[in-house]
Parts: C-alpha cells; sequence; structure tokens
C-alpha cells in the first residue's frame, strides 16, 4: 500500500524522520503550524496535476470544472472567515501575494513606507536584498524605544516621505494595530493602506485582534501560519473601489475595480498555473477556521503567548515591548549576557525549535541578533495549555542557564520528550 516506502526510500525515510522530529520537538517557531490531516489529504490530490490559468469560469484551459468547484469554495469560504468583498486564493506564498500589491499600486521607483526590518518588518517590505527594496524606493518607520509603535512617528514620517503607499505588518512584532489611524495618515498623504497580516490572520478570522478589513485598501496574507492551512498566500479587499489609477479596462474602456488590478496583477502579472491542489486545501483549512473549535483555538494561542510573555518576564527576562497582544513573544537576552544565535543553537540541541531574531535597536548582525522570537500557534493546536507553556519556558531557561552542561541539556530533552508525547500529533507518516 504504502508506494512511496518501496519506490523512493529515501525521500520515505526523509519524511518519516521530519514526522517524528514534528512528533517529539517543541516547535515554537511563531510562523509555523501544524494542519489538520484533511488539508494534507486535498494537498496530496490529483490537482497538482491540473493547469487552470484564469479564474473559475474564465480558465485559459479545458477541464477545469473540478477545478472551478474548489477555487469557488475557497474564495466564498474566505469572504465568509474575512467578511470582505473580494479575494484571490491563488497567490503561491505570502511573497508572491505581496509582489502582486506592489505590480498594481507602484511603478519602479515610487516611493513607499513600511515597518522596518530591523523592528521586525519582514523582507518584502523594503529590504535592500528583497525585490521591494531593489525595484522601489522604500522608507520605514519604526518602533519606539517600548517597543511600540508610536502612530506621531508614522504621521511624521509619512508627510515627510509622502509615500504612494503604506504598509503595515510584521514578522517579528507582538502588538496589535491602529488601522484606523493608519488609514487617517494614508488619507492625509494620499497614499494607499496595505495590511500584510500573514502572522495574527487567524486570530483576526477569530476576531480576537483588531480587524484591517475595514480600514486597509489591500490585505494579503498567508495560510499556513495562525490560519493552520497549506502553504501559500491570498490577497483580500474588505470593500472594492475603483482604482485610483485611472486604470481602464481594454474593451470598454470603463476605470477598473481595485480588484481586477490585483487579480491581473497575480495571473499574468506575477505567476503562471495556480497550484490547484494547495487551493483546495486552503479550502478545507478556511471551512475548518470557520468553526467555533478555531476560535477557541485561537483563543487558547493567544492566552498562552501572553503566559509565555508572563513567564518570561517572571524568570528575568526583557520581553520586547513587555509583553504581547497576539500568538509572539521576542526576547532580549543582552541582559542574560547571550546572543539569538547562541540560543537557537542550544536549545536546537535539546529539541527545541526558536529563532533567532534582530530586536529593536539592536547592536548585532542578523547573523549573531540579539533576541529570540518564540510562538504559541503550533504548540497550542498540539493541545498545550498555560501550565504546559510554563514548563517549556522553564525548560527554556534551564538551557539558557547551562547551555554548556550536557547533563541539563540530558534531562530537558528528556522532558521535551514526555512533554510531547503527551500531546500526540501525527500517527501517520503519509496523509
Ligand atoms: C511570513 C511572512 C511573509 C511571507 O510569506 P512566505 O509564504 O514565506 O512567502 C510575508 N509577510 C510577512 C509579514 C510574513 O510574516
Amino acid at each position: 500500500m504504502n508506494h512511496l516506502a518501496s519506490q523512493d526510500p529515501r525521500i520515505f525515510a526523509a519524511i518519516e524522520r521530519e514526522v517524528d522530529r514534528q512528533n517529539h520537538g517543541l516547535e515554537l517557531i511563531a510562523s509555523e503550524n501544524f494542519v489538520s490531516r484533511s488539508v494534507m489529504q486535498a494537498m496530496g490530490s490529483v490537482f497538482t496535476n491540473k493547469y487552470a490559468e484564469g479564474l473559475p469560469g474564465r480558465r485559459y484551459y479545458g477541464g477545469c470544472e473540478f477545478a472551478d468547484t474548489a477555487e469557488d469554495l475557497a474564495r466564498e469560504r474566505a469572504k465568509r472567515l474575512f467578511k470582505c468583498d473580494w479575494v484571490n486564493v491563488q497567490p503561491h506564498s505570502g511573497a508572491s501575494a505581496n509582489a502582486a500589491v506592489y505590480l498594481s499600486c507602484l511603478n519602479p521607483g515610487d516611493t513607499f513606507l513600511g515597518l522596518d526590518l530591523a523592528h521586525g518588518g519582514h523582507l518584502t517590505h523594503g529590504s535592500p536584498v528583497n525585490f521591494s527594496g531593489i525595484w522601489f524606493k522604500a522608507t520605514y518607520y519604526g518602533v519606539e524605544q517600548d517597543g511600540h509603535i508610536d502612530m506621531n512617528r508614522v504621521r511624521e514620517k509619512a508627510k515627510a516621505v509622502r509615500p504612494k503607499l503604506i504598509s503595515i505588518g510584521a514578522s517579528a512584532y507582538s502588538r496589535d494595530f491602529d488601522y484606523e489611524a493608519f488609514r487617517a495618515i494614508a488619507d492625509e498623504v494620499g497614499a494607499l493602506l496595505w495590511m500584510d497580516m500573514a502572522h495574527p490572520a487567524g486570530l483576526i478570522a477569530a476576531g480576537l485582534l483588531n480587524d484591517p478589513l475595514p480600514y486597509a485598501h489591500i490585505v494579503t496574507t498567508t495560510t499556513h501560519k495562525t490560519l493552520r492551512g497549506p502553504r501559500g498566500g491570498m490577497i483580500l479587499v474588505g470593500r472594492d473601489f475603483e482604482n485610483p489609477f485611472g486604470k481602464v479596462a481594454r474593451k470598454s474602456g470603463r476605470v477598473r475595480n481595485m480588484s481586477e488590478l490585483l487579480d491581473s496583477a497575480v495571473f499574468p502579472g506575477m505567476q503562471g498555473g495556480p497550484l490547484v491542489h494547495v487551493i483546495a486545501a486552503k479550502a478545507v483549512a478556511f471551512e475548518e477556521a470557520l468553526q467555533p473549535e478555531f476560535v477557541a483555538y485561537s483563543r487558547q494561542v493567544q492566552r498562552n503567548a501572553a503566559a509565555m510573555a508572563n513567564v518570561f518576564l517572571s524568570r528575568g527576562y526583557d520581553v520586547v515591548s513587555g509583553g504581547t497582544d497576539n500568538h509572539l513573544v521576542l526576547v532580549d537576552l543582552r541582559s542574560k549576557n547571550t546572543t539569538g544565535r547562541d540560543a537557537e543553537r542550544a536549545l536546537q540541541a535539546a529539541h527545541i525549535t526558536v529563532n533567532k531574531n534582530m530586536v529593536p535597536f539592536d547592536d548585532k548582525s542578523p547573523f549573531v541578533t540579539s533576541g529570540i522570537r518564540l510562538g504559541t500557534a503550533a504548540v497550542t493546536t498540539r493541545g498545550f495549555k498555560e501550565a504546559d507553556i510554563e514548563r517549556t519556558v522553564a525548560l527554556i531557561d534551564n538551557v539558557l542557564s547551562m547551555p554548556n552542561d550536557e547533563s541539563v541539556l540530558h534531562q530537558v530533552r528528556k522532558d521535551v520528550y514526555s512533554l510531547c508525547t503527551a500531546y500526540p500529533l501525527y500517527d501517520f507518516v503519509i496523509a
């Protein structure tokens, strides 16, 4: 029955070992989660064989009737989940969703304003090594010494640089955003407002954080972080509107809506054929996220993150911004005389997975860093509650206090194993 195991034992063995790693390690990477078996089954389906360029009902290929069903379900469910007018579920990733935003809103050389990478922003928000920083003029706002964004400072900056586009959203910011204030600033300087909710999308869907959709002109997300779907991206528009660039439809001469510009930016602008198997899996995940269980899950994610921040603080660690509103905790290790790189390595040896991360006003390079970023989305899917988080932070503290002590490492590895086996995850290798 297991065709992969007999046909390609080396790849099968790698998958088997990865299942074991996920089952028996403490997964605290803030951008990761564990999908359901149903999501995996949709991803592993024959939809991977299908070309379906274009949108449902308007494809460039024949035989798309069932691909249309999958994509229509994904779109309809996403619109219900985020209460919005329009979505495009085709972006292969968060980065390609973002690329479509730049392609529809900016010309090369145009100025945009986003959150400083060193203060929690994402590569696609203007890093000099990313297309967003190479082709456009990236300017930044940051956080204050207390780790929070000050809207007056954002406003000053926006008035000084006059961006065409303002982005909100981050990969390492643990606080909620004031979308209404951002929109007022965007309106004041004549910019479009774009929220990249890649990290907190699940908490936003569950109604536990401020909702960007009424305020941002465009919203992008990944589907695999707190939203707990397959690896992929999505673009949303809360209330559709005529594009402010006056771009007209070729045949009718009618001014096209923003949603139409975004659709054509995804295809044919940025991508070729959509990943129909992933779109089907997105549909499955969105239906899961529409259930009351997902709201309960998300609430626990948030509670676990709050508990995590509190335990770190009580053990004498510096938590950036003093706590968290979402699923993420950023710990500044400078007062503990260690670096992000060394902490990541030591914890890895204890089967605890985190990532090193710059903290605001970091004096170390991105390869070393002064912090670690942790998130609770994945362990909460396993069933972790506050008490388990408290044990988890105690184990982290043990490792970081004595990173070179083999007997400590040995004991922590045993404790990690028993904590994980108390909350079984996958009981199969191939879905
Ligand atoms: C994760 C993330 C992305 C990129 O998602 P990929 O699917 O890895 O391309 C974009 N923006 C933000 C803010 C993110 O955190």
